[in-house]
């Protein structure tokens, strides 16, 4: 790179570097497509409504986000596949005959096809895929097992993060590890989903870390999809970025034995970023507890930023770690495991809210609204985000 000479000064390019586990996710994003897989005889790239048929609308808006990353999407395109000599690559796992379902990936890679393809496109407008066409049957059958729903029960509504979770996982578990495929199937999943952080736990006076108990080592590594949980105010203004700060700082733990200083002193848990994933998801923590044990939810009407900058918060902080929000999944009613979801989804035609069967194309700064306010005839209902999806933004450099 050319250096620019000014006034005899010389100003070097900025120096940047990343953690080795960074440098790994960043290469196995970089293998998978971006280009959204819409086969272009479609005609249209406007999103699907998902017809709801009892308590699936956490399923149907957790489908709509996924439905809506394209690298996600070219990622369970690229599950049970044939390479150029006939051999499978990331064919299903044996456990998925185990499951009582059959192969997560291969449901999910169905609608993938069904959602995305030419099929059902009535005068250019896709039509929803009804809750009795083969593909839903499968996922819906699947979703009953996964979540417990007893066969032929009713089913109940769930905590749409909780499912999400639980589909990821079967997702990354699909694969049959003992025959390497050409792609690392799970490498990829950590790649688009998952984030590494650290805690580190120092003494206040001496700065040495500390082994509590000896068993638990003073750096704890975890791995999760994205950031679960993050609380927010009841009360007072909150944001997304804020809510995350608060949660990044570090947290006194009190006085403990420091063997360095020989004494009782204050230590304090400090938090990084190892490595963050292509697509963050943020469960935000809306409902609370009272002291009669009550489910509440919390309707502050938190700002949803459009973008995040994550920088400050990593172990090396030398590369911009920085997101856009896509989607978000909203939420009405009082608890989670009651009240209705619907989804608001970035897609290539734009902004639209999904709310089961239906999309409607919107301007795109309402996928910041909270509450989203949905509904026609004067009855809306409001919506509060629960569940958000920001996805990384890069410098050329590292594309
Ligand atoms: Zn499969
Ligand atoms: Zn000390």
């Amino acid at each position: 790179m050319p250096h620019t000479r000014t006034a005899g000064l010389v100003f070097h390019p900025p120096v940047r570097s990343r953690t080795p586990a960074q440098q790994a996710k960043d290469t196995h994003v970089a293998r998978i497509a971006k280009k959204w897989p819409i086969p272009h005889t479609r005609g249209t790239s406007a999103s699907r409504g998902l017809e709801r048929r009892g308590n699936t609308c956490y399923r149907l808006s957790t489908l709509q986000v996924l439905m809506h990353l394209p690298k996600f999407l070219n990622w369970i395109l690229s599950h049970n596949v044939a390479d150029a000599t006939g051999n499978t690559v990331n064919g299903c796992s044996p456990a998925t005959f185990a499951t009582g379902f059959g192969c997560a990936a291969c449901h999910i890679k169905a609608l993938v096809q069904s959602y995305w393809g030419e099929g059902n496109v009535v005068g250019g407008v896709p039509a929803q895929i009804l809750h009795n066409d083969s593909v839903m049957r499968d996922i819906n059958h699947m979703t009953n097992v996964m979540m417990g729903v007893p066969p032929g029960g009713p089913i109940p509504q769930e905590d749409a993060e909780l499912f999400y979770t639980q589909l990821l996982h079967e997702l990354d578990d699909s694969v049959n590890t003992l025959i390497p495929g050409i792609t690392p199937w799970s490498d990829q999943y950590a790649a688009l989903f998952t984030i590494q952080r650290s805690t580190t736990r120092l003494c206040n006076t001496c700065n040495t870390p500390r082994t509590i108990p000896i068993t638990v080592p003073s750096i704890i590594a975890r791995q999760d999809i994205g950031f679960i949980s993050i609380p927010i105010n009841q009360h007072d203004h909150d944001s997304v970025s804020a809510a995350i700060h608060r949660h990044m700082q570090p947290s006194a733990l009190g006085l403990l034995q420091c063997t360095t200083c020989n004494a009782n002193q204050q230590f304090t848990d400090h938090h990084a970023i190892i490595a963050a994933p292509e697509y963050l998801r943020i469960k935000l923590n809306i409902v609370y507890h009272d002291a009669a044990g009550n489910v509440h939810k919390i309707t502050n009407p938190i700002a949803l930023d459009k973008t995040l900058d994550l920088t400050q918060y990593q172990t090396d902080r030398s590369t911009p770690l920085k997101y856009k929000l896509i989607s978000v999944i909203q939420h009405s009613g009082q608890g989670l495991q009651s009240g209705h979801y619907a989804a608001t989804v970035k897609g290539r035609a734009g902004v639209a809210v999904v709310d089961d069967g239906v999309v409607r194309d919107v301007a795109e700064r309402r996928l910041r609204d909270n509450p989203m306010v949905w509904g026609g005839a004067g009855k809306g209902m409001r919506f509060q985000a629960v569940v958000l999806m920001y996805v990384r933004t890069r410098n050329r450099e590292l594309l």
